[in-house]
């Protein structure tokens, strides 16, 4: 692409790509950026170009249909030059100057060789999606013990299964595909904790209703593990792993009410590979260093303030999909078509969707949004999950600082996860906070929705690559 972009996408995940189809379509030029080989994202991860045809997932997919249309608009218009599309390219900072956005990036396609990118536009478009949410517990730490999320990258990225007698634990309806996947690889899924209990959903009955495609996709999900005799255990957790070398067994709590384990209610499984999740974390480094106002989300997590049209606070910033909280894929593809229609708006273009059709989007998005807040308050982070902890639990994985070490934090007055940081450098590792600050935000101020700490640096870069940016 020779002429400046109109708009920069950070992020081809499902809202990155709908919203780069719609602005395109609109006639705007778009620079896509992502730090993966591939368009997909999380939800559609596949694994890179050359390695698909001796490594199929496709059958782990949903809504590939949606995909492979998404991917074929792009690709049409990278063909135009009207899309200049950066794979293998992370963003580490974006700054506004005077009215133009400088998206600074790293391209890693020569890895480990780092080169600087600098990319201009007058409009940024955020959709950096989410990561997983990890509650600490003793063992946690011991290899083979993986977030959900990352066993389902494995099996979708490269066609890996992390073990072949793999325990479930967390909380949220994102168990049952990642169990689902693992036994469609062969996998022996031997239990899937759910902390919560499935009454919590009766209270909700709104939402419920009005996304009826929820049910059916749950009901498949239910069906493919009654198929494979998985047990689903509700109002139980993994609150211990345990082994050697790697880890070996889990030890799983019935939970009471407030999440603490029922005494003499506790058994051992054995097993060689252990997930884990208590759902999803926004990923706002770059809105936040941008300077947008946040807002607090039903899950606990402060998630990026958009109006309707998925305009931030920020002049020509946009965001769409786990940014502005964790829906789903559906619903990071309405409102990524949402906020290109802003972008076409604001930049003075022509609409893509009009009448029926953007009322049908908008009026999806609604009810997928009012279907993730009941999931929320159906699926919370227990009250009482510290007392599964003992003072040697590693909380911060990159400093190792123990829960014992923090609890003397807390004990001296430290009172939120950047005093805890201050006073004892968990957080200030490689990760910068992304595995440990949640679970040290719960530690302290639960009663808060958690705020990451500004990362000026959104991924760590070689001094070579900000040198490069002298010339
Ligand atoms: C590990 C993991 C696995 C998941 N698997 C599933 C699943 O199998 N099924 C399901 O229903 N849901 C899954 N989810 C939930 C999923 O996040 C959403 O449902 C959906 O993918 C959200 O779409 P999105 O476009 O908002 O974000 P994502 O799909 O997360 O896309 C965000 C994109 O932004 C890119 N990115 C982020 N930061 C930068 C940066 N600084 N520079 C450049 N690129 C950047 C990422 O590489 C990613 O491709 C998963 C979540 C995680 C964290």
């Amino acid at each position: 692409m020779s002429d400046p972009a109109d708009l920069i996408i950070v992020g081809a995940g499902p809202a990155g790509m709908a919203a780069a189809a719609t602005a395109l379509a609109g006639g705007l030029r778009v620079v896509l950026v992502d730090s993966g080989t591939a368009v997909g994202g999380q939800f559609w991860r596949h694994p890179p170009e050359h390695a698909r045809s001796v490594i199929p997932t496709e059958d782990l997919h949903h809504g590939l249909r949606e995909y492979h249309d998404l991917r074929e608009a792009l690709a049409a218009h990278a063909q135009k030059g009207q899309l200049d599309l950066r794979l293998h390219h992370h963003v580490w900072s974006a700054v506004r100057q005077d009215d133009v956005f400088v998206v600074h990036a790293v391209d890693r396609r020569k890895a480990p060789q780092e080169i600087a990118v600098v990319l201009r536009a007058p409009r940024l478009l955020v959709a950096t999606g989410a990561y997983d949410r990890q509650l600490p517990f003793p063992g946690w730490d011991l290899p083979g013990v993986l977030t959900i999320g990352g066993l389902q990258a494995l099996l979708k990225g490269g066609g890996v299964a992390a073990g072949s007698r793999v325990a479930l634990g967390g909380t949220g309806p994102f168990l049952l595909p990642v169990a689902a996947s693992l036994a469609a690889r062969g996998v022996e899924v031997v239990t899937v904790c759910e902390a919560a209990h499935p009454r919590a959903w009766l209270r909700h009955p709104g939402p419920l209703l009005r996304n009826p495609g929820k049910w059916a996709e749950g009901a498949g999900y239910a069906l493919t593990l009654v198929r494979h005799r998985i047990p689903v255990r509700p109002r139980t957790a993994i609150i211990r792993a345990e082994g050697g070398a790697r880890v070996t067994s889990v030890r799983v709590a019935s939970l009471a009410p407030d999440g603490s384990p029922r005494p003499g209610r506790e058994r051992r499984i054995e097993v060689d590979a252990v997930g884990v999740g208590w759902g999803f974390v926004p990923q706002l480094d770059l809105l936040i260093t941008l300077g947008c106002a946040l807002t607090d989300s039903a899950d606990g997590n402060a998630v990026v303030a958009a109006d309707e049209g998925l305009r931030t606070t920020v002049p020509g910033l946009y965001a769409a999909g786990e940014t502005c909280g964790v829906g789903g894929a559906a619903l990071a593809v309405g409102e990524g078509r949402l906020a290109a229609e802003s972008v076409l708006a604001d930049s003075g273009a022509a609409p893509v969707l009009r009448g029926k059709r953007l009322a049908a989007v908008r009026s999806a998005v609604a009810a997928q949004r009012a279907f993730a807040r009941a999931l929320a308050l159906a699926h919370p982070i227990p009250p009482a999950w510290s007392s599964w902890l003992t003072d040697e639990t590693v909380v911060c994985r990159c400093e190792e600082v123990t829960a014992g070490v923090i609890g003397t934090a807390r004990a001296e007055g430290a009172c939120d996860h950047r005093q805890v940081k201050q006073l004892t450098r968990a957080g200030m590792g490689w990760c910068q906070g992304r595995m440990c600050g949640p679970a040290v935000h719960c530690l302290t101020d639960p009663k808060q929705a958690y705020r990451p700490a500004e990362r000026l640096v959104a991924t760590p870069v070689t001094l070579g690559a900000l040198a490069d940016l002298d010339t």
